[in-house]
C-alpha cells in the first residue's frame, strides 16, 4: 500500500501525462449529470455523447419534460447507447420521483448532508452508487469518489484498494488515501489511466508513467 505522500507523488504524475475525459463536466448542472451518468452506463463515451445530444434536441433535460414524454420516442434518442430500454426506465422513473418529491429540482436534495444526500439519491429506481456518487462529486462538489469499472481495475492494481473489496471498500480505501481536493482529479485521471495504459486485457505496463508504484507490474 502507497503512503499518503507516494500517492500524492503519483497523482502529481498523471496530472501532468494523462488527459482528462470531459464527458461530464465539473459544476453542471445536477438533472443533467444524473440523466448523461444514465445513458453512459456500460457505455462508451462517444455514443453517450451522440445519445444525450439526440435526447436534449429532442427534449428540454427537466424532470417535467422527461417524465411527460413519450417512453417510445426517448428509447429512439438513445438508442444509440445500447441498453436503452432499461435506461429509458431509468430516466423517467428518476425524473417522475425528482418532480414529486423535490419540487422539480435536485437542488434541495443535494443541499442535505452527504451520507443522506446519497442514500437518497441511491433509494431512486436505476440509481446506482455510482451514478449517484458522480452526481453528488461532479454538481454538488461533494467529497466522494465514484467508482467506475476502470477507477476500480487501477485502483487494485496498484494496491491502492483491497483485491477483493466491492464497491464501498474500492472508494473508501481511495479517499482515505487522498485529500478531498483531488478527489475529482483522482477519479478522472484514473479513468484516464485505465483506457491510455492500464486497459482490461493487455495493460501497457513498460511504458506505464506510474509503473514505479504499482504493486502488478510485470504480472500480465
Ligand atoms: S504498471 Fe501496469 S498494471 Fe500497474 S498501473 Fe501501470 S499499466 Fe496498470
Amino acid at each position: 500500500m502507497l503512503t499518503t505522500a507516494q500517492a500524492e507523488e503519483m497523482l502529481k504524475t498523471l496530472k501532468l501525462t494523462i488527459a482528462v475525459p470531459s464527458l461530464i463536466k465539473a459544476k453542471s448542472d445536477p438533472f443533467e449529470t444524473l440523466i448523461v451518468t444514465i445513458i453512459s452506463q456500460n457505455t462508451a463515451d462517444k455514443n453517450t455523447q451522440t445519445a444525450f445530444e439526440r435526447l436534449k434536441q429532442r427534449y428540454p433535460i427537466t424532470p417535467e419534460s422527461l417524465t411527460e414524454a413519450n417512453t417510445a420516442q426517448i428509447e429512439e434518442c438513445i438508442k444509440p447507447a445500447g441498453l436503452y430500454k432499461n435506461k429509458t426506465c431509468a430516466i423517467q422513473t428518476a425524473s417522475k420521483a425528482i418532480r414529486e418529491k423535490y419540487g422539480g429540482s435536485l437542488n434541495v436534495l443535494l443541499a442535505l448532508p452527504l451520507e443522506e444526500a446519497r442514500k437518497t439519491l441511491i433509494g431512486m429506481s436505476g440509481v446506482g452508487p455510482k451514478t449517484a456518487d458522480v452526481v453528488l462529486l461532479f454538481s454538488a462538489q461533494k467529497p466522494t469518489i465514484p467508482v467506475d469499472t476502470h477507477v476500480n481495475r487501477v485502483s487494485k492494481r496498484l494496491g491502492i484498494a483491497p483485491k477483493a473489496g466491492g464497491y464501498e471498500a474500492v472508494r473508501l480505501s481511495l479517499q482515505e488515501l487522498f485529500v478531498e481536493n483531488d478527489y475529482l482529479f483522482v477519479h478522472q485521471l484514473l479513468i484516464g489511466h485505465g483506457r491510455q495504459f492500464c486497459k482490461a486485457k493487455k495493460p501497457l505496463c513498460n511504458s506505464c508513467p506510474i509503473n514505479i508504484y504499482c504493486d502488478t507490474k510485470g504480472a500480465f
